[in-house]
């Protein structure tokens, strides 16, 4: 069974395996690789991808998930949306869906909403119940990986123990699995983002809150309990603001986009000159957008929140890289798909002046490419091999009783 999983495991990578990659990493000999691999292809659980001839030779065949095995529901459940893929066996998105997710509702009207947007998503990508292999799901609070129940989640309490796994499992009867947004995001990353070629890598998520997924020697470093990658609750500046956790000064409370946006809001009402009396003015909230916005046309609180976010977010990274000394640190998440490029040099200069040069000198710092959609296709790529192993159980049961028929 452990070998089983062990094979699976290679063969959900989307992009494909070679034979070669197998047998090395399995420990096993070509021909016992060759007739795995034929039992795969009989099953119609992987095809046969055949490369380009490129100038620099020949490559390995691909092994990769067949594309008709059904489809994948990947959500990501943060405080103010929530987002939705449908994707093949091969992370392609093949529908997707944005909506408010109701978190800080009651929970029987937030987990209303969250299936209703789920099944009207599946309607709208024409995917069959029946045709549904598995669900991952992305959670912005602290995940138990093993129970599929929320830890914690500081922005909104009352979320504290829901069994997320069971009332998604529970609607639609296939496997599972639910995990922190920052593993889910730092997973699509590797896959398919900008940690394809590391095997060590940070993944940091600069959104509502801040957090983080560790690669490291090619796998997602979960910790003991799960949790692994907490860096928005790492302590920067202990005399700071009061942090959703209890806790004075962490970095979430300084650099997140809720901190920026609960900045912006206390000098509008201290009367500080900005811009964004207009955005009050007109009845709007004030968000990270609209703090870049006024960034951009010179204004000079939103530019002094925007670099004070970078200089506490370069703080942490030095502190990070000191501790890792990891070649590759990925930035995503909301904050940076709208303030990206006005956080990115200040967060460098912090970073860079901070961290200890031999730690820091061949560290790359760069923003990701994935888009919003993230978490829920590394959500989603999460359970490509759970749904892989119960599609080789299902097909091995058939095979069985058709064999039997036949003797009979
Ligand atoms: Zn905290």
């Amino acid at each position: 069974m452990a070998r089983q999983q062990e094979l699976l495991a290679l063969f959900s990578d989307p992009r494909g395996t070679s034979r070669i990659d197998l047998a090395r990493r399995l420990g096993r000999s070509p021909s016992k690789i060759g007739g795995l691999v034929r039992r795969l292809l009989q099953l119609g659980l992987v095809t046969e991808e055949r490369p380009v001839e490129t100038a620099r030779g020949r490559r390995p065949i691909l092994l990769r998930p067949a594309s008709d095995l059904g489809f994948l529901l990947g959500v990501d459940i943060g405080l103010i949306n929530l987002r939705a893929v449908v994707t093949d066996m091969r992370g392609e998105v093949l529908g997707s869906k944005e909506t408010q997710s109701n978190a800080r509702a009651d929970l029987e009207t937030a987990s209303k909403s969250l299936l209703a947007a789920t099944d009207s998503l599946l309607i709208e990508s024409r995917v069959p119940r029946e045709k549904l292999r598995a669900i991952g799901i992305s959670h912005s609070g602290g995940i138990d990986p093993e129970t599929g129940k929320c830890l914690y989640w500081h922005s909104a309490r009352h979320w504290t123990g829901v069994p997320l796994r069971q009332m998604f499992g529970d609607r639609y009867g296939v496997p599972t699995r639910v995990d922190d947004s920052a593993h889910c995001m730092a997973f699509a990353e590797k896959v398919f983002g900008k940690g394809q070629d590391s095997s060590d890598f940070v993944f940091i998520n600069v959104g509502q809150g801040i957090g983080a997924g560790l690669f490291l020697g090619g796998r997602l470093y979960k910790g003991t309990s799960g949790v692994a990658g907490e860096l928005g609750h790492t302590i920067i500046k202990p005399d700071g603001p009061r942090c959703s956790c209890g806790n004075h000064g962490c970095l979430e409370a300084l650099a997140s986009g809720g901190s920026m946006m609960d900045t912006a809001l206390a000098a509008v009402k201290d009367n500080v000159t900005t811009v964004l009396w207009e955005t009050v003015d007109r009845g709007e909230p004030i968000t990270v957008q609209t703090i870049s916005r006024a960034a951009r046309a010179g204004d000079r609180l939103a530019r002094r929140i925007l670099e004070n976010a970078g200089l506490y977010l370069g703080l942490a990274i030095a502190n990070l890289v000191n501790l890792l000394n990891p070649p590759l640190i990925v930035l995503g998440g909301g904050c940076m798909e709208t303030a990206g490029d006005l956080l990115l040099d200040e967060i460098i200069r912090a970073a860079s002046g901070a961290a200890f040069e031999a730690a820091y000198s061949r560290t790359r710092i760069t923003t990701s490419e994935l888009g919003p959609m993230a978490a829920a296709r590394g959500a989603a790529l999460m359970v490509t091999q759970p749904a892989l192993e119960s599609i080789w159980n299902q097909r091995l049961r058939s095979a069985k009783s058709t064999r039997a028929q036949l003797t009979a």
